[in-house]
């Protein structure tokens, strides 16, 4: 199937030669005709996917078509949940909006930066990327105002709903007009999305893209049997013996992510870290720094396991096990894409030999360990 035929206005379609798109992803094919005909739509589909531009292609099409420019409230509201998601969708809007004949006013805002700057830019906004705290914190000082919203994505609602947002969200949800079109997007169903599906969404159109079981095979694994206090400097000697240039380490909370990054660069090894309690100045120059090859180690913690989209990742280090075996997954998902061979390596204590060998179980594969133990770390 081309692009040709699912309904996109020719200055889209030029757009999306432009920017190297040579036909639809699965999710595209299924979700772009169906929003351009007003449908509600469930898309269960991962990051990597190419879902954000099976939502953003039509609804800047829909906007184009009706908006009102007398209207100075949002038409389109896209609901994410961390920063980073926000200003990724946002710059895929821009991409495709910086071509259109009527150009769309957009803005992302979220968390953690300061508001006046996104009160002021909010004048005007058409297509908003919002994170839900700060879309209340702007609604609450009546700088946005959704009694005339017409389009609604939730990205990543999955994860909305396991960070806790149920009841911002719920917030949100009321003060929206009755009559609009939903999108709702999440990588995985269960019942929580099931809940919210029927909630929301009005006989919609499921577009269910399966899971890719090459994903998993086109990543190598392998686990390292280690004592804890050795893991720093197998860390060290993994990195250091394989000449890794572009690693993702993966630590259990933002306290072990913050003692990490402090043994990587006390040993001189480039490193930067990502998690919650950083600030959004710094989480995303670590992440934009990472994502064009110019850091070489960034830490983090399961906030950067799924949504963020790097398009080539060859190494991904769980210096600490994920507690669910999904959040396995999509740790390692991080690498191994775009038919690219990825190297994901796990370090495992004893505590954690049996937690491991369940995710190994429901992953359906089996992983080769070795035994860290008797490796020669001296000088590490
Ligand atoms: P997403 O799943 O939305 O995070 O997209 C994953 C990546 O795929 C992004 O880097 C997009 O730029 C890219 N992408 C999305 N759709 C296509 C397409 N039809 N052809 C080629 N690349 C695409």
């Amino acid at each position: 199937m081309s692009f040709d035929s699912l309904g996109l206005s020719p200055s889209i379609l030029n757009n999306l030669s432009e920017n190297g798109y040579k036909k639809p992803t699965p999710i595209q094919e299924r979700a772009i005709p169906a929003i351009l005909k007003g449908e509600d739509v469930l898309g269960i589909a991962k990051t990597g996917s190419g879902k954000t531009a099976s939502y953003v292609l039509p609804i800047l099409q829909n906007i184009q078509r009706i908006v009102d420019f007398k209207n100075r409230h949002i038409t389109g509201l896209i609901v994410v949940p961390t920063r980073e998601l926000a200003v990724q969708v946002h710059e895929v809007i821009e991409q495709f909006n910086k071509e259109l004949p009527v150009r769309i006013k957009t803005l992302a805002v979220f968390g953690g930066v300061s508001v006046n700057p996104q009160m002021i830019k909010l004048q005007g906004v058409q297509l908003l990327v919002a994170t839900p705290g700060r879309l209340l914190d702007l609604i609450d000082s009546k700088a946005v105002h959704l009694s005339d919203t017409r389009f609604l994505v939730l990205d990543e609602a999955d994860k909305m709903l396991n960070l806790g947002f149920k009841d911002e969200m719920d917030r949100i949800l009321g003060l929206l007009p009755k009559k609009r079109q939903n999108m709702l997007f999440s990588a995985t169903l269960n019942e929580d999305i099931d809940q919210i599906k029927s909630l929301l969404l009005d006989n919609p159109v499921i577009a269910k893209i399966a899971e890719q079981e090459t994903d998993i095979e086109l990543i190598n694994q392998r686990g390292y049997f280690i004592e804890e206090k050795s893991k720093g400097p197998l860390l060290r000697y993994l990195i250091k013996e394989n000449n890794m240039q572009q690693v993702l380490v993966f630590a259990s909370s933002s306290f072990r992510a913050d003692q990490i990054l402090d043994k990587l660069r006390k040993n001189k090894i480039d490193a930067m870290v990502i998690h919650g309690k950083r600030s959004q100045g710094s989480r995303q120059e670590a992440l934009n720094k990472f994502k064009n090859g110019t850091l070489r180690v960034l830490v983090s913690t399961d906030l950067l396991a799924r949504g963020i989209d790097i398009e080539f990742l060859p190494y991904v280090i769980n210096y600490e096990l994920p507690r669910s075996p999904k959040d396995y997954i999509h740790r390692i998902g991080r690498t191994g894409r775009a038919e690219s061979p990825g190297l994901a390596l796990s370090l495992v204590t004893p505590e954690e030999a049996h937690h491991f060998r369940v995710i190994q179980k429901k992953m359906k594969k089996r992983v080769d360990m070795e035994d860290g133990n008797e490796i020669d770390l001296r000088g590490y």
